[in-house]
């Protein structure tokens, strides 16, 4: 088992950093995560607005997945994600659906207990955790990682989960992957601009496709009753539409369909949702159950 500390943290998905380890396809990995604010916020009374910003949506790694070369495809599967003891949210006036309602940033600490997240006094839920960034280095440049691109990034996509496989295309010699940003909760929106952020643990275990004969330009998730496109775009419009436009094209891969047979085939049964809306680039997703497939319980890609 090798374990990937989160003092291995960088702040961009790009192709001219040195990977801080390198692990074989097959292997299981646990990665350590810092929650968005780099553990900046301590209390509840430390204010987002007087955090260092260039410390903010880490992504521990680049990863190097040894062999992974440019076109193939990079499968991460993720085994189980083991939260940190407490969760915090942040209001920002200005920023998120709400933020022309605030008047002053908040910060509120949100402990996880078990299974559950202690909301407040009288209030508990299930936690829920998912991985918010995650993604390969770009073709070139440097994106940041709160931002979002083909090449992953900054999704939240509540999809993106325990029992989540996902497939990156390789654009670099090892792909450099790298991860961040755990929610112990978020809703579809992520309205308020952030999910209960928490640091975590994310065992993963990575695989590599050579030469597949289909190559998503953009991530793919696969779980196990259902697979999803996941796109991205300064308007939900344009998101959804991208989202939708990769699902008909993997429709038409898997099953031969016809454009108007795969296009009525996402309106039957296709499930259109939001990831998020207050980034400025929001991110939508297209639900696809598995039974359409030929044979349903075959991985997408072989
Ligand atoms: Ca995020
Ligand atoms: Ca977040």
């Amino acid at each position: 088992m090798t374990l990937i500390t989160r003092d291995k943290i960088t702040y961009r998905f790009s192709p001219d950093q040195k990977p801080v380890a390198m692990v074989e396809a097959g292997e299981t990995v646990d990665v350590q995560t810092h929650d968005c604010f780099t553990g900046q916020l301590k209390s509840e009374k430390d204010l987002i607005t007087e955090i260092d910003f260039a410390k903010v949506n880490p992504a521990t790694g680049p990863i190097a997945i040894n062999g992974a070369k440019p076109g193939d495809l990079l499968t991460v599967e993720i085994l189980d994600i083991e939260l940190g003891e407490n969760g915090f949210m942040v209001t920002i006036p200005g920023e998120g659906a709400f933020g022309s309602r605030f008047d002053t940033p908040t910060t509120k600490m949100i402990p996880v207990r078990g299974n559950r997240f202690q909301f407040n006094q009288s209030l508990s839920f299930p936690i829920r955790p998912m991985v918010g960034v995650i993604g390969v280095s770009p073709e070139q440049g440097a994106i940041p990682c709160g931002e979002i691109g083909d090449h992953g990034g900054n999704m939240d996509a509540t999809v993106i989960t325990k029992g989540s496989k996902l497939y990156f295309l390789v654009r670099q010699n090892g792909a450099l992957f790298g991860l961040g940003d755990v929610h112990a909760g978020m809703g579809d929106g992520e309205a308020v601009i952030c999910g209960v952020e928490i640091p975590a643990v994310v065992r993963l275990r990575f695989g590599l496709i050579s030469m597949p004969q289909y190559k998503p330009l953009r991530p793919i998730v696969e779980q196990r009753d259902r697979f999803i496109t996941i796109g991205h775009g300064p308007t939900l419009d344009d998101a959804a539409q991208q989202a939708l436009d990769d699902m008909i094209k993997l429709v038409m891969y898997k099953t031969d369909m016809p454009v108007a047979e795969a296009a009525m085939l996402i309106s039957a049964v296709g499930d259109l949702k939001v990831c998020q809306i207050v980034d400025p680039q929001k991110t939508a997703r297209v639900e696809m159950p598995r039974t359409i497939l030929p044979d349903e319980n075959s991985p997408l890609w072989k």
